[in-house]
């Protein structure tokens, strides 16, 4: 659960104006009742009316916790948990108004390694305390932490819903291709004919390709980045916390133990420029050491790679994140099947739409203003009920 400030304040680790002394929220609300708050960009207003004031700055070490990190030397969770912990302090946000909510899984020890409130919960189920948190408390700053397991087996309902609510967070998918903490077994986004220890023979499953299947469920903001460019990714993550909605992140991460190399054929430095496709709102799409390659439309709709001496210059496709229609996003996403070929990051798809817990908190204050303060007993007791032998 999550802790009260009160138990957190006196931790001592936070520096001087940290939480001891930290802007808290005055309309009695929460746990934080007390002081001002300064909501980041996450916020939804619920808060207006209340008086603010200016956050004290902070710094990375006020986000990192005293506890040890245990993921395996070399482990591309590390290039996150740093990216995170540097963008934090730039974006405005209280380590006392954040909060980091995991499933399972090497991902899922993310909350340990935050000097933040954290949730460390259920398998795949992190999307349904998030939604929770997030509706019954708009002012704090929500993010979801999982990896390809935790989201698109375990939790795959969940993280489908999550999607088409539109709920005010951040999720961010480690996708390492495989169970790291079970030591190796193949994930819903393994290579069909995978060889791990629970498919000796390979894998027949076709894989969850996480943007599609995100686009597919009406996400309002997706991205892909990869933890050898933490300054791409540290855009990827900015973007999706600054989208009203959920901002959802898919991350190629290393798992050196149990699938080391699985996206060298894009990440490598020496294939970034022939295989990494940059996203850039407004511009052609061209990647290639001289932009000597583009990305074209078929007739059918569907895109496919180029050589722009070819097709010509104007041939390629005008990369536009704002289109409500999804289907050019989702084609894009369908370019490449694996990380091997030509693979597209950046933002696919970024638009709005009513966000669900604002949504929620005008439903219930029409219905009160309508019906007067909720009763819980005589609901129990309004007759929708009845009796079995
Ligand atoms: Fe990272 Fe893999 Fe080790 Fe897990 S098992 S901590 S994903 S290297």
């Amino acid at each position: 659960m999550v802790p009260t400030p009160e138990s957190s304040a006196g931790n001592g680790s936070l520096a001087p104006g940290g939480a001891g002394s930290a802007a808290r929220n005055v309309n009695g609300s929460g746990p934080g009742a007390g002081g001002p708050v300064a909501n980041g960009p996450r916020s939804n207003g619920a808060g207006a009316g209340t008086a603010t004031v200016a956050a004290p700055a902070t710094s990375r070490k006020d986000w990192v916790s005293d506890q040890e990190v245990k993921w395996c030397p070399g482990c591309g969770d590390f290039t996150i948990l740093a990216a995170v912990q540097m963008l934090l302090p730039e974006i405005g946000v209280r380590p006392e108004s954040t909060v980091f909510i995991s499933g399972i899984g090497c991902s899922s020890r993310f909350p340990y390694y935050m000097n933040t409130y954290g949730i460390h919960s259920i398998h795949g189920r992190a999307p349904a305390l998030a939604t929770g948190l997030a509706i019954a408390r708009p002012d704090l700053d929500v993010w979801v932490v999982t990896g390809d397991g935790d989201a698109l087996s375990i939790g795959g309902n969940h993280f489908i819903h999550l999607m088409r609510r539109n709920v005010n967070l951040t999720i961010l998918l480690f996708n390492n291709q495989i169970y790291g903490l079970t030591k190796g077994q193949y994930s819903p986004t393994s290579e069909t004919g995978k060889v791990t220890k629970s498919t000796p023979y390979g894998s027949l499953d076709a894989p969850f390709n996480p943007v599609s299947l995100a686009i597919g469920a009406e996400a309002t903001f997706v991205a892909r980045t990869h933890d050898m460019d933490r300054k791409h990714m540290t855009e990827m993550l900015r973007r999706a916390h600054d989208h009203k909605g959920t901002g959802f992140v898919e991350i190629y991460q290393n798992c050196n133990v149990y699938n080391n190399g699985a996206f060298e054929d894009i990440t490598a430095k020496e294939n970034r420029a022939s295989n990494l496709i940059p996203l850039e709102h407004g511009r052609p799409i061209r990647f290639g050491e001289n932009g000597e390659h583009c990305v074209v439309r078929n007739p059918d709709g569907s895109l496919r790679v180029a050589e722009v001496a070819d097709v010509g210059e104007d041939a390629a496709v005008i990369h536009d994140e704002y289109l409500e229609d999804s289907s050019p996003a989702f084609a894009l996403s369908r370019l490449a099947s694996g990380p091997h070929e030509p693979t597209p990051i950046g933002v696919f798809r970024d638009i709005s739409r009513p966000e669900y817990s604002e949504e929620v908190t005008r439903q219930v204050a029409t219905a009160q203003a309508s019906e007067g303060e909720p009763d819980l007993k005589s609901l129990i007791f309004s007759g929708g009920t009845w009796s079995t032998n």
